[in-house]
């Protein structure tokens, strides 16, 4: 038993294929420069050409065209070359047939970076029959049926037919770049290879890459030694060989081959919308030559197999991008109408758990969790979130294989195997999920996948592709069925359309917010003008009627009409300069410093004392810590406060006002307090507002804009106000300002 040793063959992927410097040794090759000058040629020339030098390097074509062409002009390959370059490629004139020594050759020319690749092979095949005569008849029997699954199955009978190789198989590539036998057409007495899987390794990527390339790939004999190519010895540059017709097989690959006992092989690609679909693989189990021309056909049939099955492939997607586009088409209608992201996503008839082929679904958006359908539960949600947040940079993922990525997710694999992620908001971790249940499935694999790596008879490791072919069955757990790039296009258009209703509603609010900042402005400016223009007439009115009062010939009941106006437009005048306070603090920038209170408060009390002429009153001043503000407003903000604790406290008849600050954690908080005539309770949450004055002050001298001063100022410093009071007890204000 060879040790089983996991080793990556991954490594596979990075060997250069395309530059193998040997062909196969059933043609050779020229490689010649623009000038027509031989750069390369393989080292088997002799064993086509009797007497031909063995060394060309650095030698005209022309030199050689006895050899290679004898019946042809002697310049005939520069000529084709000439037509060529003229005509953009070589379709036209591959392959050229000529004459070596009496023998029908093909020339196939393919331009490669700065050369041109002249390939000569035998122009006769192991074929019997013709195949352009076949193929016609061939195709309609393989496109006689509707079914997918049918059309495969016709199409290997038919390729069984026309080459005639012991198997023919139609091979398809997973997502994970693994294969399958889909189809299978086969000599009887060969054990059936039919929904047998093939690791990613067994064909790796670069050699993908060229079956979409060279759409036909003919290895004749497996056993065959390779010829090498040969070049000047200063010529280090590795010869490109993607398109050529002979390149020489990976050694690797040959050992597969062999492993499998086939002695030639035969692959014809099949493209699916520029993708490799699959392959049209055949194998031979003795050495076997296809040429140029019969390869050529078969081709056809790769081509003509490709058109169906993306014919019938899109007719099977197509179905199912209707049902997707319309649940899309609804959920935008809905974003569109509805205020609410997430009634439009989850609460209407068609949610986004339409929108893919899942059974579950998770919206993430605004703080709010939603799940519908069968879903991980709320402790589970909640962590894979949280690793979500913390792991995916992308906006879009998706696995079919969750715990191979997120451990913790086995423990509900049964509804979770599968993830989808489109990612609304990175920075708010907004999301949908969509989740997919477990598949239970059984993978018949040609030989044990992990096994690539085998002592050869030293008892040397080495890596070499598998010898055993033997079924080897793997059940394979925790995995759904795989995302399709259907449901995929319509996550990504969904998302497409929830980020635009997002931006289109945020748009909506920060205009209100303009709009709303605009007319405050407004308000603001209008309130400023029309105060400011009122002072003008006002104080015009007051001069007059001052002239008139002091004239003295007025009768008393006109003097006291006279008196009244003169009081009135004081105090109009008063309400004015308030109301112009209080614009202008709408403008002004605040200006931040260190206050020291004590002062302040002091020089306060002194002018108010004398203002409101009331000596009697008793004032208590405790602590007064510092604060962090705009002295002149902080000023204004005490003021007012101290200057109403007085000027309501007066008719208790024995007023006392109190002011003290307090230290705490998160700043200073001064209350203000006296035992005045006090606000009635209902009236409280109003006490703010401008111009409101409560019932019980109105024989007392105010505006009704002093709180409002205070309140704006407040605000401004981001700090807080309110007021605790009793109807004929008093009042206490309390403004808290904080640290920083
Ligand atoms: P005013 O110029 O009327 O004093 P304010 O905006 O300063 O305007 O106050 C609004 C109203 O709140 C006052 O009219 C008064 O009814 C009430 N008020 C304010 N402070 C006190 C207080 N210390 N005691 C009782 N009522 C008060």
């Amino acid at each position: 038993m060879p040790a089983h040793i996991p080793v990556d063959l991954s490594n596979c992927d990075k060997e250069p294929i395309h530059i193998p410097g040997q062909i196969q040794s059933h043609g050779f090759l020229i490689v010649i420069d623009q000038d027509c000058v031989i750069r390369y040629h393989s080292d088997n020339i002799s064993s086509f050409i009797n007497g031909i030098n063995e060394n060309l390097i650095g030698r005209h074509v022309n030199d050689i065209q006895p050899l290679i062409g004898r019946n042809e002009p002697k310049d005939f390959i520069v000529q084709l070359i000439i037509f060529g370059k003229n005509n953009r490629g070589f379709e036209q004139t591959n392959p050229f047939v000529t004459d070596i020594q009496g023998k029908p050759f093909y020339l196939i020319i393919s331009p490669t970076e700065n050369y041109y690749l002249l390939e000569f092979e035998p122009a006769a095949s192991d074929l019997t029959i013709d195949l352009q005569k076949i193929i016609g008849r061939s195709v309609s029997e393989m496109l006689a049926d509707k079914n997918l699954q049918r059309l495969l199955e016709n199409s290997a009978r038919q390729v069984k037919q026309i080459i005639n190789y012991d198997r023919v198989m139609i091979y398809r590539f997973a997502e994970d770049g693994h294969g399958e036998v889909v189809a299978e057409a086969k000599n009887e007495n060969l054990g059936s290879w039919l929904g047998l899987h093939y690791p990613a390794s067994d064909i790796p990527k670069q050699a993908r890459e060229l079956y979409k390339h060279n759409l036909t790939r003919l290895i004749a004999d497996v056993h065959a030694i390779p010829a090498k190519i040969l070049t000047a010895a200063d010529n280090e540059q590795p010869l490109n060989l993607t398109p050529s017709q002979l390149r020489a097989v990976s050694p690797i690959h040959i050992q597969y081959l062999k492993n499998m006992e086939v002695g030639s092989s035969f692959s014809i690609s099949l493209i699916y919308k520029t993708e490799l679909w699959g392959l049209i693989a055949c194998h031979n189990y003795s050495p076997r030559f296809i040429d140029f021309k019969s390869r050529e056909s078969s081709k056809l049939i790769g081509q003509i197999l490709s058109s169906a099955l993306e014919f019938r492939q899109n007719e099977e997607n197509q179905q199912q991008t209707q049902t997707f586009k319309a649940a899309v088409d609804q959920l935008s209608k809905y974003l569109l109408k509805s205020f609410s992201i997430e009634d439009a996503l989850t609460k209407q008839e068609v949610t986004i758990l339409d929108a893919v082929d899942a059974e579950g679904a998770v919206l993430v958006y605004e703080n709010s969790i939603i799940k519908l359908g069968s879903t991980p539960n709320d402790e589970q949600l909640e962590k894979l979130l949280a690793w979500i947040n913390g792991t995916l940079g992308e906006s879009f993922h998706f696995t079919n294989h969750l715990a191979s990525v997120y451990p913790e997710a086995a423990a509900y694999q049964d509804v979770a195997s599968g993830l989808m992620i489109s990612v609304l908001s990175r920075e708010m971790n907004e999301y949908v999920l969509w989740f997919k249940p477990e598949r239970i499935q059984t993978i018949k694999w040609a030989g044990n996948p992990d096994k690539p790596v085998e002592l050869n008879a030293n008892g040397l490791m080495m890596i070499s592709p598998r010898n055993s072919f033997e079924e080897w069955i793997e059940t394979v757990s925790g995995t759904s069925i795989y995302w399709s790039n259907e449901e995929i296009k319509s996550a990504s258009r969904l998302r497409e359309e929830i980020t635009y209703a997002i931006n289109q509603k945020a748009g909506a609010i920060r205009q209100l917010n303009e709009k709303l900042k605009l007319a405050y402005e407004e308000l603001d400016t209008f309130s400023f003008t029309i105060s400011h223009d009122l002072k003008n007439p006002l104080s015009t009115i007051k001069s007059y009627s001052q002239i008139l009062s002091r004239n003295g010939n007025l009768e008393p009941k006109a003097q006291q009409i006279m008196d009244r106006i003169i009081v009135g437009a004081d105090k109009m005048n008063l309400m004015i300069n308030e109301v112009l306070g209080y614009s202008r603090l709408g403008r002004s920038e605040i200006q931040l410093s260190k206050i020291e209170m004590r002062p302040i408060i002091d020089d306060l009390i002194r002018d108010l004392l004398i203002a409101y002429n009331s000596p009697d009153i008793e004032i208590n001043i405790g602590d007064t810590p510092d604060i962090y503000g705009d002295p002149v407003m902080i000023n204004q903000v005490f003021a007012n406060l101290i200057s109403n604790a007085i000027k309501y406290s007066i008719p208790s008849g024995h007023p006392k006002v109190s002011i003290k600050g307090e230290v705490t954690e998160t700043g200073v908080i001064y209350n203000i307090s006296d035992n005045g005539i006090g606000i009635d309770i209902q009236y409280l949450p109003k006490v703010f507002e401008l111009f409101n004055r409560m019932d019980n002050a109105r024989d007392i001298e105010g505006s009704g804009v002093g709180l409002s001063i205070v309140k704006r100022i407040i605000d401004k410093h981001k700090g807080k106000i309110w007021v605790d009071s009793e109807l004929n007890k008093g009042s206490t204000f309390y403004v808290e300002f904080f640290n920083g």
